[in-house]
């Protein structure tokens, strides 16, 4: 009974923390009802109509062989991401999702391109995701950003396209641009252009790198700009990377429960994440996609404890580096520094 009551009160007292969450994807965490809803309301069909079945497509099991099983997770939601009903709807219930573990401001990512299927043009597809999330914020008084995703596989031209939706919306809640997708065959530097460009605008830059490729990928993303990198498992390939990402204070995103799924670490056991905190590395814990994973922060941070033996206190400083590194307005970042740096007592 001992043991039980220790592990309950941590839980409590990690999902109390004051969170900052920075890499998020909006159709990987929609909440299977909602899919199921949408989906009947808009006549499409599902493999099945049974809420607990259809968490079986959405979500990967513990023994996920690869990232292509990953990927197919996003399907469906994919499916009922394509009118601005749904959109909206996602994105005002990510907020609930996030307030309920006490997230203080989180940045939610997606491709707008790949949600025009139906007609939506990109503009209104950033509208609807910008409408949502601003109820949601008024609703469940969390604070929100949003970075678009340009892809890895498709032309250059959509991407630019991507960049300057982005400086479109810069003053209306989009933050930052990504790039996401296939990292594995298509490098960063063939997109160097719309980092320029997102530059140019004055918008921020996170880059997906070192996940399903090694360390010279992180290199070429700090070359283009990245401020932040997107998990960056495999940067301790190369000292040098560690090096650069130390002294640039540029943070790694990283995901523990993901990079299991998509098989960028073996076991969490083996994940970099301690080595590169001990080493003074800025990182923050983040879900990536919490229905496919069927995470929270609060279970990663358990789970990083558990299996690296982080301490509450190193949690805590994770945390506060995630506030220090959010793409907000200075102003708007320091405020978030302090509120946070005073409730966690840092
Ligand atoms: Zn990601």
């Amino acid at each position: 009974m001992e043991g039980v009551k220790i592990v309950e009160n941590l839980r409590d007292q990690l999902m109390a923390l004051p969170k900052v969450e920075l890499h998020l994807h909006l159709d990987g965490s929609v909440n299977p009802e909602t899919i199921l809803e949408l989906a009947q309301k808009e006549g499409i069909d599902l493999p099945t109509e049974n809420l607990d079945e259809l968490r079986r497509y959405l979500e990967v099991p513990e023994d996920c062989k690869s990232l292509g099983e990953y990927l197919q997770k996003f399907e469906f939601p994919l499916a009922v991401m394509q009118t601005k009903e749904g959109l909206k709807r996602i994105a005002y219930e990510l907020c609930e999702r996030v307030a309920k573990e006490n997230v203080r401001y989180f940045e939610v990512r997606f491709a707008p391109q790949l949600h025009t299927r139906k007609g939506l043009t990109l503009n209104e597809v950033v509208e609807a995701v910008l409408d949502g999330l601003n109820e949601g914020k008024r609703e469940f008084n969390v604070k929100a950003g949003l970075i678009l995703c340009a892809m890895r596989h498709q032309p250059v031209e959509i991407n630019l396209e991507i960049a300057d939706l982005a400086a479109r919306f810069k003053e209306k809640g989009v933050v930052a641009v990504d790039l996401a997708g296939d990292e594995a065959n298509f490098p960063v530097e063939d997109h160097a252009e719309v980092f320029e460009r997102a530059k140019a605008s004055g918008l921020h830059i996170t880059i997906h790198a070192g996940e399903a490729a090694g360390a010279q990928s992180v290199a070429k993303a700090i070359e283009l700009g990245a401020e932040r990198i997107g998990h960056g498992v495999r940067s301790f390939e190369d000292p040098e990377v560690l090096a650069k990402l130390k002294e640039k204070k540029i943070l790694l995103e990283v995901c523990p429960k993901s990079n299991r799924h998509t098989k960028a670490v073996r076991n969490i056991s083996e994940h970099p994440v301690k080595e590169y905190f001990d080493k003074g590395i800025r990182v923050s814990i983040n879900t990536d996609n919490r229905t496919v994973s069927n995470t929270s922060l609060t279970d990663e941070y358990q789970l990083v404890m558990e299996e690296l033996g982080f301490t509450v206190d190193e949690i805590k400083k994770m945390i506060l580096y995630a506030a220090e590194t959010v793409f907000l307005p200075e102003s708007e970042r320091d405020q978030l520094v302090q509120e946070i740096k005073a409730e966690l007592d840092l």
